[in-house]
């Protein structure tokens, strides 16, 4: 498996539109009003980027602090995406699934986690035994959130990941500050 892959621009640009419909359906399924969204800080970052999760996990969240001389102290979620954990799974799959229909759902799960963190449904230093559960709630939700879309390719990686959340990786270490 090569691990050594990285998006290349036209996948980079799959990843934006595919985060672009990710915050619009979590906006829409949690009911946030365009307004509000700024409550919930949050960017992305691939592999070129920054630092990942573990190897193999597709995605996580990790906690960071705003550091600006002018306000105060915000927390702000990072989505970190594991570009070559994506591209691997989908050069060893032979079930059909495509790249932008898998970001939409990775990201779309992220976000539910974004959500549910800065809202303090979550907590994001939890147990271990309360972060397996809100895993599979996290899971469950996402399939909820994506429901609405009737589109078969979305359909297949819905089905395929139904059962498989250890792909999608355990929220890494709090990072201390942001600039
Ligand atoms: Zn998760």
């Amino acid at each position: 498996m090569a691990f050594d892959r990285t998006f290349n621009v036209a996948e980079r640009r799959e990843v934006d539109r595919a985060f672009e419909v990710a915050e619009a359906r979590a906006a829409e399924f949690y009911r946030i009003p365009g307004r509000e969204w700024s409550l919930f800080l949050h960017d992305l970052q691939t592999l070129r980027e920054g630092p990942g999760p573990h190897p193999g996990a597709f995605a996580d969240v990790v906690k960071l602090e705003s550091t600006g001389t002018d306000t105060r102290p915000r927390e702000i979620y990072r989505i970190r995406v594991r570009d070559d954990a994506i591209l691997s799974a989908l050069s060893s799959r032979r079930d059909g699934i495509q790249f932008f229909p898998l970001m939409l759902y990775v990201l779309t799960h992220e976000m539910v986690h974004v959500v549910r963190f800065a809202s303090g449904l979550a907590a994001f230093d939890a147990e271990e035994a309360a972060r397996e559960s809100e895993e599979q709630r996290v899971h469950r939700v996402t399939r909820q959130v994506l429901s609405c879309v009737d589109d078969e390719p979305l359909r297949r990686v819905i089905e395929a990941y139904r059962s498989a959340p250890a792909t999608f990786g355990p929220r890494g270490g709090r990072s201390p500050k942001y600039a």
